[in-house]
């Protein structure tokens, strides 16, 4: 196999990660800086002068003018967490770097919870990392093609019949060089112009190049404003040619992934997740050392989630 400078590089090392974050304190000061990276602001009336009560991930600021007292936690993933800090942090770290996606059971082994605990600690952080990537457009030479997740072949082409099957865009922009920068998969309700043009305006820069196989839906994308190439794949499948080649070799390491780590799932309430976790870390390979301290900025910063949103989630078009 070639060498590749990405897979050589440099992660951050499980002595340096608790280095940084193995103290309830210090856990506390990064969920601080991540939430107020220009000091602490009270959420009713913005004020900064503020006094500390309690310690660690129980520190509550009273704002000195309106005597409103925030919660370290509060409105944040880990808002309501009986866990301490260190181990939402430590299934931060496992996450991050497991190439191949991390399932419950081991971060179960690894940070001593029950299943339950570690599904749901699993389920939030691809929760905020889908949610985060979600805010990304797609701009330059994009390159498109449709997938389903479930049926067959996982992140594949379809094959018919299964009910648990969700489809999908597949989505790569590439540099001018034509290497790959940035990838989305995307659940839409399916292959219909109405479906790739609402995903067009959501998920594209107007003026994006879009380059698609010879499917009629991915016309749509000229609602978005953006130009697209049609490459005629004749007998050959659009697996075969160079034009492809990026967007195929994401479906590859998704499939890897899904059949690696996790056997099977619920995809029409999940698929968003697991997508989005998938893109994430993919969207980060060139910086494996900083996905880390990103990933725990991003976490810190989304909103929180109850238990029943998540289980209840259905995929919303
Ligand atoms: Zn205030």
């Amino acid at each position: 196999m070639a060498y590749s400078p990405i897979q050589f590089q440099q992660g951050m090392s499980l002595p340096e990660f608790l280095q940084s974050f193995g103290t309830e304190a210090n856990c506390a000061e990064a969920v601080k800086c991540a939430r107020w990276p220009g000091g602490f602001s009270c959420p009713r009336c913005a004020g900064s002068a503020h006094c500390v009560l309690g310690s660690d991930s129980r520190r509550l600021f009273q704002c000195n003018a309106c005597r409103h007292q925030a919660s370290l936690t509060a409105g944040t993933l880990f808002a309501s967490t009986k866990l301490p800090l260190t181990k939402w942090f430590l299934a931060i770290y496992l996450i991050s770097q497991a190439k191949t996606g991390m399932a419950a059971l081991p971060l179960k082994r690894q940070i001593g919870v029950s299943y339950p605990t570690a599904w749901l600690m699993h389920q939030k952080i691809m929760t905020a990392m889908a949610a985060r990537d979600a805010q990304h457009r797609l701009s330059g030479t994009v390159q498109v093609d449709d997938a389903y997740l479930g049926g067959e072949r996982s992140g594949g082409k379809p094959g018919r019949g299964s009910e648990n099957k969700i489809p999908f865009v597949a989505a790569v922009a590439l540099n001018d060089k034509g290497r790959p920068l940035y990838v989305k998969l995307t659940p839409v309700s399916g292959f219909s112009n109405d479906a790739i043009s609402k995903w067009a305006k959501s998920n594209l820069t107007p003026g994006a190049d879009v380059l698609s196989d010879g499917l009629g839906c991915f016309a749509a994308v000229l609602d978005a404003g953006c130009a697209h190439t049609v490459i005629v794949v004749g007998q050959r499948k659009p697996r075969d040619l160079p034009q492809f080649k990026w967007v195929n070799t994401v479906l590859g390491n998704l499939k890897t992934m899904l059949s690696g780590a996790y056997k099977a799932f619920k995809y029409s309430k999940y698929a968003d997740n697991y997508l989005g976790a998938f893109a994430y870390r993919f969207n980060r390979r060139f910086d494996l050392s900083g996905l880390v301290p990103r990933l725990i900025v991003d976490v810190c910063r989304a909103k929180a989630k109850p238990e029943r949103l998540i289980r209840h989630a259905e995929l919303a078009f």
